[in-house]
């Protein structure tokens, strides 16, 4: 049995966990909840699942829940709540699925613990890469990709050799403006951006997959959980879905991980890695799907895309701004504080003017992250 610590319960990763938990009972067990604000949602999980504590990060909604529960659980508040939850020794896989930043510190607490780390909060190893993997092999913690793409490599190189591998094959959807020309972008709505053709998913990320920035973000972390450089590292657009990713080896032989769009599989096989669990559920008809195609993507209509590479190259803090101007830019434009095509310009101009820090520790980091965040703010506004 092992016992389960799930930051960020209420979001659709979290809920995905729940439901592999859910479809084997003797397997896995839920220790820990975490949510930042949605106490709702939160409290039926709790009556289903039973978790010794939980945690909800907005002070105010966790004491109105702490009234609701009446004792009936542990409530922890603010981001010390997720700090101490990921501290206290008494889980073994912690499913890393904060959106943003903010999942940087409470899975630091895991790493050091030597946990199991699912990881799903991609943001983490953006900012913080060189740091969070060199903190894993000293504590000997496991970091376990949940991410679909990062999954399929996963599976990929099970039994081979990483000195034989000649590239990773990122695939990537397109997102619904994969059609659209680049001038069209400027005018594109809050509503056309969230229609993500293939995969239901949060707002953040949804926006992310729109601007390719999503991808992005996933070369980045490629380059971290498989310590490979950024000229392995290729993406290709892949508009069905099906095909997760791929590598090619040193031969030319390409293997590939399949399956429909669902983050049920990932999840789960990070939980039960090295094993694979048998499910029931719909699977993969090969005749229905008919075609699969490939084709390159369009670096200069999707900019992000771009500045990610570029940021691998220029290294130290350079990660960190980016995704933190990216969450900013992302979120002013939610609000409709800006058009599509100004979240590229504010990571520009955040890259622009702060200053990159070579050899960065984690207060660096922190520091950096605050920094481009108070300077992004204040762009465009
Ligand atoms: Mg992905």
């Amino acid at each position: 049995m092992k016992e389960i610590l799930i930051l960020g319960s209420s979001g659709s990763i979290g809920v995905n966990t729940l439901n592999v938990i859910r479809n084997f009972p003797e397997r896995f067990r839920v220790k820990t909840l975490t949510v930042n604000s949605n106490i709702n949602i939160l409290e039926e999980q709790i009556k289903e699942f039973h978790p010794d504590l939980v945690v909800v990060r907005n002070k105010h909604s966790a004491d109105t829940l702490r009234t609701r529960l009446n004792g009936k659980c542990e409530v922890l508040s603010g981001d010390e709540g997720l700090t101490e939850a990921a501290r206290r020794d008494n889980y073994d896989i912690m499913v890393s699925a904060l959106v943003g930043f903010a999942g940087l510190a409470p899975t630091v607490e895991s790493i050091k613990l030597s946990k199991r780390i699912a990881l799903a909060n991609k943001e983490t190893l953006v900012a913080a890469g060189e740091l969070i993997t060199n903190l894993c092999k000293e504590y000997k913690a496991e970091l376990l990709p949940v991410d679909s793409e990062h999954s399929a490599i996963f599976q990929c190189l099970a039994g081979e050799n990483p000195a034989e591998v000649d590239k990773l094959i990122l695939t990537a959807s397109g997102g619904p403006f994969l059609h659209r020309r680049k001038e069209t972008l400027r005018e594109v709505t809050v509503a056309e951006a969230l229609n993500h053709p293939n995969w239901k998913m949060g707002s953040k990320i949804t926006i992310d997959s729109a601007s390719m920035m999503n991808k992005g973000l996933e070369v980045i972390e490629a380059r971290w959980l498989f310590g490979v450089s950024k000229d392995k590292i290729v993406v290709v657009v892949h508009p069905q879905s099906i095909v997760h990713s791929m590598v090619e080896f040193v031969d030319g032989s390409i293997k590939a991980q399949l399956g429909l769009p669902d983050m049920k599989l990932p999840i789960q096989y990070a939980l039960a890695y090295p094993e694979r669990l048998k499910t029931t559920g719909q699977r993969t008809e090969m005749p229905k799907i008919r075609d699969l195609s490939f084709f390159e993507p369009d670096m200069e209509k999707f900019e992000c895309l771009k500045l990610a590479y570029d940021v691998i190259e220029e290294g130290g803090t350079a990660p960190c701004i980016l995704n933190a101007a990216n969450e900013v830019a992302v979120s002013k434009f939610l609000d409709g504080k800006i058009k599509f095509h100004q979240i590229p310009e504010i990571i520009k101009c955040s890259l622009d003017n702060i200053e990159n820090h070579r050899v960065p520790g984690i207060d660096i980091i922190f520091e950096c992250d605050r920094q481009t965040r108070a300077f992004a703010a204040k762009l465009f506004s």
